[in-house]
């Protein structure tokens, strides 16, 4: 790999925008090899180098992972289509070409979006044999009833002639708002189900994909960098 300039590498590492990380430069906070660089404008190879921030060792990754909470409005797609990518809502020190989104979430669906630029994570967590768990927090037009846990539960629906998994349906004090746990991704899957029992969904959050929650506090539209913990679940 050639070198780059140090601002680019501590953004994409998740430090900080471009213009934090040159603020926490110049106040002595990032080191290089031992010595300390007030100008971020300086170039090094981000395999090589050792790049602290306030004395913590920043290990060089290969891949880059985000946790966007989408907004409604956006579509979960890199390229300008049918309308405007999530990607667009990644500050300019975070654009790149290779971003995947890790399973679909419809135009007017919030919440947890990974990101990532590791092709080979992005096609395991969507692959259906390894049936990762995504729960979504749903708001419906009519009460969900205990027949609806029991015949989500039961892998009685099918879509498209296919049968569904199990899925659970949680119903808290108020069976408007819910929590259903899919197994797969199929398209539209929620809406859907909830059609085929004469429902209807009015707002959909994914609130966890896998080991990974939508983080609190995380304003809608915002993405942030995985933490050590979140990427050592996901692998
Ligand atoms: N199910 C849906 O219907 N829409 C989504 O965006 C995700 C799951």
């Amino acid at each position: 790999m050639g070198k780059e300039r140090l601002d680019r590498v501590l953004s994409h590492l998740g430090v900080g925008s471009r213009s934090e990380v040159r603020r926490m430069a110049r106040a002595g906070r990032v080191k290089v090899d031992g010595q300390v660089v007030l100008d971020t404008s300086s170039k090094l190879d981000p395999e090589r180098a050792h790049i602290e921030v306030d004395g913590t060792p920043l290990a060089y990754r290969p891949y880059f992972h985000l946790v966007l909470n989408k907004p409604a409005g956006y579509i979960t797609s890199t390229r300008d289509k049918e309308g405007v990518p999530v990607t667009a809502l990644l500050p300019a020190s975070w654009q790149r070409p290779d971003w995947m989104p890790v399973g679909r979430l419809d135009k007017d669906t919030e919440g947890l979006l990974l990101l990532t630029t590791h092709g080979e994570l992005a096609h395991r967590l969507t692959h259906p044999r390894w049936k990762v768990p995504k729960r979504y927090y749903v708001e419906l037009e009519a009460p969900a009833t205990p027949e609806d846990v029991e015949v989500f539960a039961s892998g009685e629906l099918s879509l498209d002639g296919e049968p569904l998994k199990p899925a659970e349906l949680r119903l808290g004090p108020d069976p408007r708002r819910v929590e259903l746990t899919l197994l797969e991704g199929r398209f539209h899957q929620v809406k859907r189900m909830f059609a085929q029992r004469g429902n209807r969904v009015l707002y959909l959050r994914r609130v966890a994909f896998g080991p990974l929650e939508l983080p609190d506090g995380l304003p809608v539209g915002v993405a942030r960098a995985l933490s050590e913990a979140e990427l050592e679940a996901l692998y």
